[in-house]
C-alpha cells in the first residue's frame, strides 16, 4: 500500500533521506504543507564515518538513524521505505517498489553513487562505500582477509590477502588508508600476534599528482606526511587501468598482487528517470536554475549531491558534500514555502564553513577561511565537527565515548564478521545500493 496522503494541502513529496533531504523536512514543521519522504532504507547515513564502520572502529547502528523516530514530533510528516524508479511529469506522478504516488511539488534528494568511469570489470571486484550495507561488506572482506592469511602457506597468496590498495586519494580515500594504516600498526599485532605486521601492505593510488587536493597546498603536504610516516605506499599521478580480482594493473605499467581494492575515486549523481536529458549534466548531476528548479519543470526540484546550480563562480555546481546539501535543503524549505504563498524566491547562496579530513589520531587536516590547521588541534576539531553532525543523541554520546576510549587503547567495538563477504555471491542488490 502506498502511502498516499488525503488532505488539501499542498503536497511536498522529497525522494531521498540523506543531509539534503532531511534537512528540507525538518524545516517544513509546523508549515500548512503535507511532507512524504521515501527512501530505499528506512535510516539516515552518516556517509563521513562509513570508513569507520568498514575498518571496525564503530558500529554500523551508531551512524545511522531510523528516519520514522526523527520526524516522531512532525505531524505533517509520513515515510516511505521505497524505491523510487521513475518520474511522470506529465501526471505529477512518481513510480515506486510500493506504487504510483501523486505529488504537487517533488524534491529530488537522491544523492549519489560510485563512479566506476563504466569500468564493469572495476566494479565487480572492487569495493565501494557509499552505504552501510558497503561499508559492513567491506568490513567483512578485510577481516575475512586476515583469518584467510592465517592459514595460507603459499606466500604469494598471502601477500595478495595482506595488501590493501585504496583507489582515490581524495578525504574519503586519504581517511581510509590512514584507517587501514592504524589498523596495521595497532591492532594486527593485538588481534592476529601470528601475521607480521611488516606484511600488511597499504597503497594509494591517485591520478592527481597530490592526495587531498580538493584541499589547500598545506593540507595535501601535511597529510602526505601523515600517510608516508604511518607507512602507507602512495602512487600518484597514475590510474588503475584493470583489477582481476588478484592483480591490479596501473597505466605506468606497475602492478600489485591484491586482493583487497578499496574504490574511493568518485561518484556520480544518482536519481530516477525521466528527467530531461538535456538537464544532464557532468558527474551525472541534474542542472537547477538558483532555487534548485529543474530547468523546464514548474513544480520539481533537485538538492544536495545530485544537483548542479550552474553559474560562473560554480561551472561545476557546488561541491558535493555535506553541508552544501543541509544549506540548500533548508534553503529550499523556505522557498517553497514562497511559491505556495505566491511570494518571491531567494536564490542559493553557500556558505562555505571549511573542510577537513583526518588521516589518524592526532593526525587532522582543517581548511576553515584562511586558517590551515592540522595535527592535534584539526583532529578536535574534527572530532568535535563530526559528533555535532551526527544524528541522535544516542548515537553523539556513543561515538564520543567510543573515540575516547579508543584514543588510549586504538581498540575499535565492532571487528566482527556478522555477514560474512563473498564476491561470488554478490548480487546488484548486495553490492551496491
Ligand atoms: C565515504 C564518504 C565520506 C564522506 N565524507 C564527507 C566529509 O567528511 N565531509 C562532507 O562534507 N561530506 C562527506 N561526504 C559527502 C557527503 O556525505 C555527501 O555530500 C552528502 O551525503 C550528500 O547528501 P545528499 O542528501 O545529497 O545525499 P545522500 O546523503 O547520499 O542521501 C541520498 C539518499 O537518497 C536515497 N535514494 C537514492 N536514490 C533513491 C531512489 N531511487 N529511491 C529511494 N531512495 C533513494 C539514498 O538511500 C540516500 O538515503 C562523504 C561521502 C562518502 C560516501
Amino acid at each position: 500500500m502506498s502511502p498516499q496522503i488525503n488532505s488539501t494541502k499542498p503536497k511536498i513529496v522529497i525522494v531521498g533521506g540523506g543531509f539534503a533531504g532531511l534537512g528540507l523536512a525538518k524545516k517544513l514543521k509546523d508549515k500548512p504543507v503535507e511532507v512524504l519522504l521515501l527512501d530505499r532504507h528506512n535510516y539516515h547515513t552518516f556517509q563521513p564515518l562509513l570508513y569507520q564502520v568498514a575498518t571496525g572502529a564503530l558500529e554500523a547502528e551508531s551512524i545511522a538513524f531510523p528516519i520514522r523516530r526523527i520526524f516522531q514530533r512532525q505531524s505533517n510528516f509520513s515515510f516511505g521505505l521505497a524505491e523510487v524508479s521513475k518520474i511522470n511529469a506529465e501526471k505529477n506522478t512518481i513510480d515506486t517498489s510500493i506504487g504510483e504516488i501523486s505529488y504537487d511539488y517533488l524534491v529530488l534528494a537522491t544523492g549519489a553513487e560510485t563512479n566506476f568511469f563504466g569500468n564493469t570489470q572495476l566494479e565487480h571486484f572492487c569495493m565501494g562505500m557509499k552505504s552501510v550495507p558497503e561499508a559492513m561488506n567491506l568490513r567483512s572482506m578485510v577481516l575475512q582477509s586476515f583469518e584467510a592469511a592465517l592459514t595460507e602457506k603459499d606466500p604469494g597468496e598471502k601477500e595478495e590477502l595482506m595488501t590493501f590498495v585504496v583507489v582515490g586519494g581524495g578525504p574519503t580515500g586519504t581517511e581510509l588508508a590512514g584507517a587501514l594504516a592504524e589498523f596495521k600498526n595497532h591492532i594486527l599485532k593485538k588481534d592476529y600476534p601470528k601475521l607480521d605486521n611488516c606484511e600488511m601492505k597499504v597503497y594509494v593510488v591517485e591520478s592527481k599528482p597530490i592526495v587531498l587536493g580538493v584541499m589547500s597546498d598545506n593540507a595535501a603536504a601535511k597529510a602526505k606526511e601523515y600517510l608516508e610516516n604511518m607507512g602507507v605506499i602512495l602512487y600518484n599521478g597514475v590510474r588503475v587501468k584493470s583489477f582481476d580480482g588478484e592483480l591490479l594493473e596501473i597505466n605506468d605499467g606497475r602492478k600489485i598482487k591484491t586482493r583487497n581494492v578499496l574504490w574511493a575515486a568518485g561518484v556520480v549523481g544518482q536519481f530516477p528517470e525521466g528527467i530531461k536529458p538535456e538537464n544532464i549534466v557532468k558527474g551525472n548531476r541534474i542542472q537547477t536554475d538558483e532555487i534548485n528548479r529543474i530547468k523546464g519543470y514548474q513544480n520539481i526540484f533537485a538538492i544536495g549531491d545530485t544537483a548542479a546550480i550552474i553559474s560562473t563562480a560554480t561551472p561545476d555546481g557546488h561541491p558535493g558534500v555535506a553541508q552544501v546539501a543541509l544549506q540548500q535543503g533548508k534553503h529550499l524549505a523556505k522557498n517553497l514555502m514562497a511559491i505556495i504563498n505566491g511570494n518571491d524566491t531567494e536564490p542559493f547562496k553557500y556558505d562555505d564553513k571549511g573542510s577537513m579530513a583526518t588521516i589518524g589520531r592526532n593526525k587532522a587536516v582543517a581548511d576553515i577561511g584562511k586558517a590551515h590547521l592540522s595535527g592535534f588541534v584539526a583532529w578536535v576539531l574534527w572530532c568535535f565537527v563530526h559528533i555535532f553532525f551526527l544524528v541522535g543523541l544516542q548515537n553523539r554520546m556513543y561515538v564520543f565515548i567510543n573515540w575516547v576510549g579508543r584514543y588510549f587503547s586504538y581498540n575499535g567495538p565492532a571487528r566482527i564478521i556478522i555477514r560474512p563477504f563473498s564476491r561470488e555471491s554478490m548480487t546488484e542488490n548486495t553490492k551496491a545500493k
